[in-house]
C-alpha cells in the first residue's frame, strides 16, 4: 500500500472514530483524546514543524543561489507574485458571486447575541516594512516566515555573486538541504498515524455542533473551494503548466491530506515541496523559491472563506453591499490573505480587517467561529495546492525561456 492510501485511510478512520465517540461515548472520547489522539497528532505536528525554519532557510538560500542571475530571480519572482495575485482575486470573485447566488445568510438567526472580541490585525504598511528583519536570528526563533524568506534571499544572492569564494558555505547549505529532505521522508512514514490522531481529536471534540444552522454557509465555502481548485488551478496547470491535471492531483495528494489534517500551510511546507519536486517534476530551485513564499502569502482558500463570510454576515445583518463595497472586499481580502500567516485559524482573525473596511459588525464572526475549524482544514488544502500549481506553471514557462536562450546561442 502506498503512503497516499495510508494517509487517506488514517484521515477517514480518524473522522469515523472521532464522530462515533462524540455521539456514543463522550467521556471515553475525553480520555482517549488526552492520552492517545492529541498526543499522536501533536507529535506528528511537532515533527514537521521542527523542520520548517531550517527548510525555509536552506531551500530558499539554495534556490536563490542556484538561480544565480538576479534577472532570472526577478523574472521568476514577478511571475510568482503575479500568479498569486491573479489567482487570489479570481478566488474571491468566485466566492462572492456564489454567496450572492445561494444567499447563505438569508436564514432565521438572531445575530443580536453574537459577541466576538476582535484581535488587532497588523496594518498593511506594517506588514510590508516588517519584511526586512532587523535581527535574522530572532526571526528564526519566532518563526517569522516573511523575514526568514527575505534574509535567505539576501544570503542566496550573495552566494551567487561571490561564486568560488564561498564554495564551502554553498556546499554546507546544499548538504543541509539534503539532511532536511531526508528527514521529511522519514517523518512522512508517521503521517497516517498523525493524520488519524489529528482528525479524531478535532472531529471528536466539535462533532457537528452548529453545522446545521451554518450548513448553507459551509456549503458555499466548500463549493467555492472546489470550483476554484478544479477550474482555476485545473486550467492553469493544464494550459500554462502543460501538465495533466489528474496527474497533478495524484502527485500532490499526500500534501493536500497533510494540509487538511494540520490546517497549516507552513507546517505542511516540507511535504508540499517534496511532492512537487519528486512527483510533479518541479526543479528544486523553482520549488524552493515559489512554495515557501506561497505558503506564507498565497492563500486562495482563506480569501474564499473571507469573501463568503463577508457576504454571509452582510445578509444576516440585512445590510446591502454596494458595488464599491464589494470591490473593497476584494481588495482587502487579497491583502488580508497575504497577511495571513500559514497557521491554523488566522484567516478568521484577518476577516475582522475585511469586515471593518466595509463597516460590517465584527461580532458577526461569532456566528461562523463554531464551524471554522473544519473549513480551516479544507481551505488550507486549497491554499497549498495553489502554491504547487504556481510552481508547475513557473517551471513550465521557465523551460521555454531556457529553450529560447539556447536557440539564441546556437543561432
Ligand atoms: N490555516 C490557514 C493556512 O495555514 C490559514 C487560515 O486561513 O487560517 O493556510
Amino acid at each position: 500500500m502506498n503512503l497516499t492510501t495510508k494517509i487517506f485511510i488514517g484521515l477517514i478512520l480518524g473522522a469515523i472514530v472521532g464522530l462515533t465517540l462524540h455521539f456514543t461515548a463522550p467521556d471515553l472520547f475525553t480520555q482517549l483524546d488526552t492520552y492517545v489522539f492529541s498526543p499522536l497528532g501533536t507529535v506528528f505536528l511537532n515533527l514537521i514543524k521542527m523542520l520548517v525554519v531550517p527548510i525555509v532557510f536552506f531551500s530558499i538560500t539554495l534556490g536563490t543561489a542556484s538561480l544565480g542571475d538576479p534577472k532570472k530571480l526577478g523574472r521568476i519572482g514577478g511571475k510568482t507574485i503575479g500568479f498569486f495575485l491573479i489567482s487570489t482575486t479570481i478566488a474571491i470573485a468566485i466566492a462572492i458571486s456564489l454567496a450572492f447566488i445561494v444567499q447563505p445568510g438569508n436564514i432565521d438567526i438572531d445575530p443580536s447575541g453574537a459577541e466576538y472580541e476582535s484581535q488587532e490585525a497588523p496594518s498593511v504598511v506594517e506588514t510590508f516594512t516588517n519584511i526586512i528583519p532587523t535581527n535574522p536570528i530572532q526571526a528564526m526563533v519566532e518563526g517569522n516566515m516573511l523575514q526568514i524568506i527575505a534574509f535567505s534571499i539576501f544570503i542566496g544572492l550573495a552566494l551567487a555573486m561571490l561564486g568560488k569564494k564561498t564554495e564551502g558555505i554553498m556546499k554546507l547549505i546544499e548538504q543541509g538541504n539534503e539532511i532536511m529532505m531526508y528527514l521529511v521522508n522519514l517523518i512522512m512514514k508517521f503521517a497516517p498515524y498523525g493524520a488519524f490522531g489529528l482528525l479524531a481529536s478535532a472531529i471528536g471534540s466539535m462533532g457537528l455542533d452548529g453545522a446545521q444552522a451554518m450548513l448553507m454557509y459551509m456549503f458555499v465555502v466548500i463549493a467555492a473551494l472546489i470550483i476554484h481548485g478544479a477550474v482555476t488551478y485545473g486550467s492553469a496547470v493544464t494550459l500554462l503548466g502543460k501538465m495533466n491535471f489528474i496527474k497533478f492531483l495524484k502527485g500532490f495528494f499526500p500534501a493536500m491530506t497533510v494540509g487538511f489534517s494540520t490546517s497549516s500551510s507552513s507546517s505542511t511546507l516540507p511535504i508540499s515541496m517534496k511532492q512537487a519536486q519528486e512527483k510533479l517534476g518541479v526543479p528544486k530551485p523553482i520549488s524552493s523559491f515559489v512554495q515557501p513564499l506561497g505558503a506564507t502569502i498565497n492563500m486562495d482558500g482563506t480569501a474564499i472563506m473571507q469573501g463568503v463570510a463577508t457576504v454571509f454576515i452582510a445578509q444576516v445583518y440585512s445590510t446591502d453591499l454596494s458595488m464599491s463595497q464589494i470591490m473593497m472586499v476584494i481588495l482587502t481580502a487579497v491583502l488580508a490573505s497575504i497577511g495571513t500567516a500559514g497557521v491554523p485559524g488566522v484567516g478568521l482573525i484577518m476577516l475582522a480587517m475585511v469586515l471593518n473596511q466595509v463597516s460590517l459588525p465584527v461580532e458577526g464572526i461569532a456566528l461562523i467561529i463554531g464551524i471554522d475549524r473544519l473549513l480551516d482544514m479544507a481551505r488550507t488544502s486549497l491554499n497549498i495546492t495553489g502554491d504547487a500549481a504556481c510552481a508547475v506553471v513557473v517551471a513550465e514557462t521557465e523551460k521555454k525561456h531556457e529553450k529560447s536562450n539556447e536557440e539564441r546561442m546556437y543561432a
